[in-house]
């Protein structure tokens, strides 16, 4: 597997207990770099456009009051296999299920309050991380 970039975002749960630096030292325990991180506060309509995939959900609307809620930290991450690997490193939507010694297993309140994103797929990630990055931002 080659190097790739991914997109994730530490969530209003997580960034409002303190828990980014917990997070990002399981992201980097797992070998992935941060290679762009910033913190920002979505407004309900970004948060929308973010997650329009989901429009049809029955919690869509719950999903964007919550990433609105509070700030996060929007970051690119790149390693082996980084999108397979994140997902790993995040555990399962709902933290019932998540796997011991993941994000979600060890962090997460609920399924919708799971304090982590991470893309799903190449063409995903490339269209998150750009929706939220600019060329230059992508440091190394
Ligand atoms: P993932 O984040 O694991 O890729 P999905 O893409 O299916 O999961 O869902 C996007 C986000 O929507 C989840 O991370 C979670 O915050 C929220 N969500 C998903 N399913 C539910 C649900 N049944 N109830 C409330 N929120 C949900
Ligand atoms: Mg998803």
């Amino acid at each position: 597997m080659a190097i790739q970039r991914t997109f994730s975002i530490i969530k209003p749960d997580a960034t409002k207990r303190n828990l980014t630096g917990a997070i990002n030292a399981k992201i980097e325990a797992a070998g992935l770099r941060i290679i762009a991180q910033k913190r920002i506060h979505m407004t309900k309509a970004q948060a929308g456009q973010f997650y329009a995939v989901h429009a049809a959900r029955p919690f869509y609307d719950e999903l964007c009051e919550f990433m609105a809620s509070e700030p996060v930290v929007v970051q690119v991450l790149e390693g082996e296999d980084a999108i397979a690997t994140y997902r790993g490193v995040m555990g399962a939507t709902d933290p019932a299920e998540a796997a011991e010694g993941t994000i979600r297993k060890d962090f997460a309140i609920s399924k919708g309050e799971n304090s982590v994103h991470g893309s799903d797929a190449p063409e995903t990630a490339a269209e998150e991380i750009a929706y939220f990055f600019a060329g230059l931002e992508l440091v190394g």
